[in-house]
């Protein structure tokens, strides 16, 4: 059995499931954990305290094997290319209009390659006899996963801090599958003392640094420096908490995620239209760019109601935000947009039983009333103050009736 068990396998078995990309690569120690550590150390990580437990497996992901099974002595880099076409210019800078990263234009994908890492575990197991199960990782584990992809050969990592595969660009999504068998590619030269690069893909951001330039946050402290702090991605998604006052103008009509660092980058620069070979990817046309006005229609308020957010982003990752995380993201786009026509919906946002929402839509009428001189916005906004208990939330309004937005 085992006889026909090797990288290439394992390969062609990925391609078949519908991985794009697949490296196998010994399990040594993650070559950029130090930098790693560091990162977490500067107070990087936010809101993201799991980042800052397993360090030591992190850095050996050998230690993930459960006590009394096989140590894993090999580590599978899975890729997928989860690009679909570029936002027409006129959609993507629209400011009534909700802007999604391009990963989350179609289903989670955490709940799509899971599932193929188990049918590729199994695919191994059978042919090596194995019993015990590997450990399937889709973002979710203490894997260093850019890292061992840029060790494994599929790409490099570009100063935005995604993984770049010359010829393919960086909108790629990757996953990692540890298994305890040997199946090192014995054709790379990657040398497990220096965890130098295989030469089997080469490139560099050379002097390049749009992706630094263009951030509108200026999250990059430096190159392959992101504070997440101060990333549109980290706050639209990953913050359950008020999102500072001065960042809030530069997300624009972004409501979750950003791809701005991606899209500056000439190695994305005129890739073809294409559908993910994974079927579960591809767009629905409601996700990609909504109008910021739709999830407040009475027939499906999905911004309001929680049954309605449900029903419409079921097995969407927009999930992971929560309605009143995205609730608060489109407050802050309609404050951008800053019509008139938003007032109605900010009004309702001003009354929701989360204060997360009521705070940044304090805001919004704010900005709308300074710029167009709504004469509605004072009394509504006095009203809510009125009744307010939440201090966050009243200490926002106050600012908003002061003009300070
Ligand atoms: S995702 Fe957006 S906000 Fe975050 S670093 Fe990139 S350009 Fe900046
Ligand atoms: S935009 Fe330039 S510097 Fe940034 S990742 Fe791409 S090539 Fe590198």
């Amino acid at each position: 059995m085992a006889a026909h068990l090797s990288h290439l396998t394992v390969r062609r078995r990925a391609a078949y499931l519908g991985f794009d990309l697949c490296a196998v690569i010994p399990i040594g120690e993650a070559p950029h954990a130090d930098f790693f550590d560091a990162w977490i150390a500067a107070g990087r990580a936010g809101e993201m305290t799991y980042l800052e437990r397993n360090r030591n497996r992190r850095r050996f992901p050998a230690l993930l094997a459960e006590p009394g099974t096989p140590p894993f002595e090999t580590l599978v880099v899975l890729g997928v290319d989860y690009h679909q076409f570029d936002l027409p210019v006129a959609l993507r800078d629209d400011p009534s209009r909700g802007i999604v990263a391009s990963y989350a234009w179609g289903n989670d994908y955490h709940e799509i390659i899971r599932p193929l890492l188990y049918d590729l575990d199994a695919t191994i197991r059978h042919l090596s006899g194995r019993t015990t199960h590997g450990k399937c990782l889709v973002d979710t584990g203490p894997v260093l996963e850019r890292d061992w992809a840029a060790a494994a050969g599929l790409g490099f990592t570009g100063k935005n801090c995604c993984t770049i595969r010359p010829g393919a660009g960086s909108w790629l999504l990757l996953a990692v599958l540890l298994v305890p068998e040997q199946l090192a590619d014995e054709r790379m030269e990657w040398d497990t003392e220096t965890a130098a690069q295989p030469t089997s893909v080469r490139g560099t951001c050379g002097r390049c640094a749009r992706c630094l330039v263009a951030c509108p946050t200026a999250a990059f402290a430096g190159p392959y420096d992101l504070d997440p702090l101060r990333c549109i991605s980290y706050w639209t998604i990953e913050s359950r908490g008020i999102v500072p006052r001065a960042l809030r103008p530069h997300f624009g009509n972004r409501i979750f995620g950003c791809d701005i660092c991606q899209e500056v980058c000439p190695y994305n620069r005129r890739r073809p239209e294409r559908a993910p070979l994974l079927a579960g990817l591809h767009a629905h046309q409601s996700r990609i760019a909504a109008p910021l006005l739709d999830g407040f229609q009475p027939e499906n308020p999905y911004w309001l109601d929680p049954v309605a957010f449900s029903e419409h982003f079921a097995r969407s990752p927009i999930k992971r935000a929560r309605r009143a995380g995205m609730l608060r993201n489109v407050c802050i786009a309609l404050g951008n947009w800053a019509s008139r026509l938003a007032i109605d919906a900010l009004q309702q946002a001003l009354v929701d039983e989360d204060p997360l929402p009521r705070a940044h839509a304090a805001w919004a009428l704010g900005r709308i009333q300074s710029t167009t001189r709504a004469e509605q916005i004072r009394p509504i906004l006095e009203r809510a103050l009125g009744v307010e208990a939440d201090e966050r939330v009243g200490d926002e309004m106050r600012l908003a009736l002061r003009g300070e937005t």
